[in-house]
């Protein structure tokens, strides 16, 4: 489906315009659209006429009078269509069903084991389209398209993967995901960053209208950064956004798979974190995860998550180091870039034990600059934010709003 096809209108750009207006400002009065557009009154009531009568626009409420009547508010319809949003992470496989605002109907999850292949997880995407568009009664001329996240490199111009020694995705090497995708379901799909589709989400939800210079970093499997600058992204690039996780922190460091020292993904990222308390747990340090396993190596990240639910020792001191380490990488970052926004996210780094610690380590180190006016804030979910963010992309395409 085309969103926008069906208005036959040789304004459709004005027409798109409107649109995005209304959905970045949720609900507008005509008053507000005739100054925010520079419209005369006319041509504003024809082209809200027109969006109402394809229902991409609604009604939805009176808003405060100036004097004589209350005038009317207007909303996008966020049942018009509907958006797929898939991550994909070594970790899980994740498919979304969504409205236009962002609300997800439902999800279905394939978790991955040690290797995954694409022939399954693909067979899991189709199925899973079908089994949510089935059970919300929706037909598939109702999404408008498939959007996908992906924690890896990819190429930004063809949506293929790129072939690298260390990746996750070694399987996945030169694969075609958003061609074979596209054939297979008979939609659109667009692939693209998972760090940028994080941080573009968080954007959308919670700072478009106040906010335009941004950091967003996250931690988990790798450490990433996404940067926006004037409501546009710095880099669009997948490999750029893994720059960060690649800063060097401790000259005397371990090797990274870089080939250098030091690089902040051997201190602070879910697999250093795991290296570290196995070395602990070997020299002796006593830990509630080793209660569970014969081998200590048998932990995963999903356990080291657990203990630090569970508020083991070892899990938290080696955390608190890895926080520690990632408070000087930002720190860095923060005095190149200055930021007013710093977000941290992540299925490790929204977690407020890494948040508390990396926000103390800034302060520290920053607190010679009064002039660099920063706030440090947790992503608002890191649950299910690739996914949502590959959605938003799907309409922001489509209607003409992409900040890449
Ligand atoms: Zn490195």
């Amino acid at each position: 489906m085309t969103f926008f096809e069906e208005v036959q209108s040789d304004r459709i750009e004005r027409l798109k315009q409107l649109y995005r207006l209304i959905r970045r400002y949720k609900q507008v009065d005509i008053s507000r659209i005739k100054e925010l557009m520079d419209l005369k009154h006319a041509t504003c009531v024809r082209l809200i006429e027109e969006l109402l009568q394809y229902q991409l626009i609604q009604e939805s409420g009176v808003g405060v009078s100036s004097g004589g009547r209350k005038p009317k508010l207007y909303s996008i319809n966020p049942r018009k269509a509907y958006l797929i949003g898939i991550e994909l992470s070594n970790l899980y496989t994740t498919v979304l069903l969504m409205d236009l605002e962002l609300n997800i109907l439902e999800e279905r999850k394939l978790k991955m084991g040690e290797v995954f292949i694409p022939e399954i997880v693909f067979e899991f995407i189709i199925q899973s389209i079908q089994q949510l568009l089935a059970s919300n009664e929706l037909q598939r001329n109702q999404l408008v398209g498939v959007g996908i996240g992906i924690l890896t490199r990819i190429d930004d111009s063809t949506g293929r993967i790129k072939k690298r020694e260390y990746s996750a995705f070694k399987e996945w090497s030169d694969i075609d995901i958003q061609g074979q995708l596209a054939e297979k379901l008979g939609l659109p799909v667009v692939v693209h960053s998972a760090t940028n589709l994080a941080a573009l989400v968080e954007y959308r939800k919670n700072y478009w209208n106040e906010e335009e210079n941004l950091l967003f970093v996250a931690n988990d499997l790798i450490i990433r950064s996404a940067s926006m600058i004037n409501g546009h992204m710095l880099y669009k690039n997948s490999e750029m956004t893994e720059s960060f996780g690649h800063m060097t922190v401790d000259l005397q460091g371990e090797k990274c798979f870089c080939g250098m020292y030091g690089c902040l993904d051997t201190i602070s990222s879910l697999p250093a974190i795991r290296t570290e308390i196995i070395k602990r747990v070997k020299m002796g340090y006593s830990s509630s995860l080793t209660e569970a396993f014969e081998s200590i190596d048998d932990i995963n990240y999903y356990h080291i998550l657990q203990g630090i639910e569970e508020q083991d020792q070892l899990c938290l001191d080696v955390v608190d180091r890895a926080s520690y380490y990632l408070g000087i990488g930002l720190s860095n970052l923060i005095l190149q870039l200055r930021p007013k926004t710093v977000i941290i996210g992540g299925t490790l780094g929204s977690r407020s034990i890494v948040v508390t610690k990396v926000k103390e380590v800034v302060q520290e180190r920053l607190e010679y600059f009064t002039e660099i006016k920063y706030e440090i804030k947790s992503a608002s979910s890191s649950f299910n934010t690739v996914a949502q963010g590959a959605g938003c992309m799907v309409l922001d395409l489509e209607i003409g709003e992409t900040i890449f």
